[in-house]
C-alpha cells in the first residue's frame, strides 16, 4: 500500500502495513524496568506503531547519565511481549548491533552523533550484512546532506531491509529558539535526491523544549513527511536526560489528535520539484528572518554600548566599512548592485530604529 505526500515519496509500508503518519515514542532513555514498563502500557492504546528507548545514551559531556546498556534490551522486549508493539533503540557500534539482534530488537536506529562518523556508519552496516532488521538513520549533527545520504547508502548496500531515514534537526552555536535548527530544507532536498525513502520526523530533539513540539510535528505532516518520533515519559520532569523535550503519554496522545493530517495530493506533471523547490525556499526565508532577528538583536546591544559611552548612534566610517565588504560579498556571490544596495540601505534604516529604540528606553528608565 503507498500514500503520496507532497514532497513526493510514496510511503513504504514494509514494517507494518500502516498508513501516514508512522508514530513512534516512548522514553529518550530506558532508565528502569518499571518506567519503560509503565511507559509502553501507557502508550499502548495512543495508536503507535513502534516504542522506542535508548539504551546506550551518547552524551556531550561525561558523568551525564549513558544508559543502562545490555540488560535493558531485556526490558524492551519485555514491554513487546505485553503491548504487542514493535521496539526500537539506537545503536553506535558492532556491539551494539550483535546484542540488539542477539536480544531481538525490530528496529535499529543511527543517531545523529554517529550519522557524522562513516567508520561507525561503515561498521554499523557491516555488523547488519545479511540481517532483516529495519533501520532509521538519523541526520548527521550539522548540515551535511551528502553525509547524510552516504550513511543511508551505506546501510542500503548492506542489507535489503527498510531503511528510513530521521530529520532531527541541525547542531547550531549559541542559544536559539529551537535546540536543533530544522532546516527544513534539507529533509525536503534529501526527499528530492532518494525519492523512495519514508523520512520520519523527531520534533523532540528539533524543539528540545515541548511547547514547541506541536508547531514542528504541524510541520512536518504540513511538509508530508511519513511520521513522527516524539519521545514521552511518565514524569518527564523526573527523566534522566532530555526532561525539557518529554511529554507524557496522555500528552503525546493529545498533541497527536490536535494534529491536521492533510491527504496526499497530486498535482501537474512535474509537482514534486516545483513544489518542493518553494518549500525549500520558504524554509531559507524563514531563517533569513530568523539571522535578520538575530543580527538586530546585536544592533540593541551596540545601541545600549553607545549610550553607555556616550557615542552617536550614527557612525559614517563603520557603515561606509559595511558598504563596501558587503557589496564585494555580494558581487562575488552573484547577487545585483542595485539589489544589495537596497537591501544594505533597509537594514541600515532598521538598526538605527532599533539602536534609537534602545537609547530612548534607557532614557526614559523603561
Ligand atoms: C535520541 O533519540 O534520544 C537521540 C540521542 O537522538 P539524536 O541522535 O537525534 O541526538
Ligand atoms: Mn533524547
Amino acid at each position: 500500500m503507498v500514500t503520496n505526500n507532497p514532497i513526493g515519496a510514496p510511503l513504504d509500508t514494509s514494517i507494518t502495513g500502516v498508513k501516514r503518519p508512522f508514530l513512534i515514542s516512548g522514553p529518550c532513555s530506558a532508565e528502569s524496568e518499571q518506567q519503560v514498563l509503565d511507559t509502553a502500557r501507557a502508550l499502548q492504546h495512543t495508536g503507535i506503531h513502534l516504542f522506542r528507548a535508548g539504551v546506550w545514551k551518547p552524551r556531550t559531556r561525561p558523568n551525564a547519565f549513558e544508559g543502562i546498556g545490555e540488560p535493558a534490551l531485556q526490558w524492551l522486549t519485555a514491554a513487546r511481549r505485553e503491548t504487542g508493539i514493535p521496539v526500537a533503540t539506537e545503536v553506535a557500534n558492532t556491539q551494539h548491533v550483535e546484542a540488539c539482534l542477539k536480544a531481538g530488537i525490530d528496529v535499529l536506529w543511527i543517531g545523529a552523533r554517529t550519522t557524522v562518523s562513516p567508520f561507525a556508519v561503515q561498521e554499523i552496516a557491516t555488523a547488519l550484512q545479511g540481517t532483516n532488521v529495519p533501520v532509521f538513520v538519523k541526520n548527521p549533527m550539522h548540515a551535511d546532506l551528502p553525509l547524510w545520504i552516504g550513511a543511508i547508502e551505506r546501510v542500503r548496500k548492506a542489507t535489503d531491509a527498510p531503511v528510513w531515514a530521521i530529520h532531527r534537526g541541525f547542531s547550531r552555536y549559541g542559544q536559539q529558539e529551537y535546540r536543533n535548527a530544522p532546516m527544513w530544507e534539507i529533509a525536503i532536498a534529501l526527499q528530492m535526491a532518494m525519492p523512495d525513502l519514508n523520512i520520519i520526523c523527531d520534533p523532540s530533539h528539533i524543539a528540545g523544549k515541548r511547547e514547541l513540539l506541536e508547531r514542528v510535528a504541524q510541520k512536518a505532516m504540513d511538509l508530508g513527511m511519513h511520521g513522527l518520533m516524539m519521545e514521552s515519559h511518565c514524569q518527564p520532569e523526573a527523566a534522566m536526560s532530555d526532561s525539557d523535550q518529554q511529554v507524557t503519554p496522555a500528552g503525546f496522545e493529545a498533541l497527536i489528535q490536535g494534529l491536521t493530517i492533510r491527504d496526499a495530493h497530486t498535482g501537474p506533471s512535474d509537482p514534486a520539484n516545483l513544489e518542493a523547490l518553494r518549500l525549500q525556499m520558504d524554509s531559507i526565508d524563514e531563517q533569513v528572518i530568523e539571522l535578520l532577528q538575530t543580527r538586530m538583536n546585536l544592533a540593541r546591544e551596540i545601541g545600549q554600548y553607545k549610550k553607555n559611552h556616550g557615542m552617536t548612534i550614527l557612525q559614517m566610517q563603520r557603515w561606509k566599512e559595511v558598504f563596501k565588504t558587503r557589496g564585494a560579498w555580494a558581487q562575488a556571490a552573484g547577487l545585483g548592485p542595485e539589489f544589495i544596495e537596497t537591501y544594505l540601505e533597509q537594514v541600515h534604516k532598521e538598526s538605527i530604529r532599533v539602536q534609537n529604540e534602545e537609547m530612548s528606553q534607557k532614557k526614559y528608565g523603561k
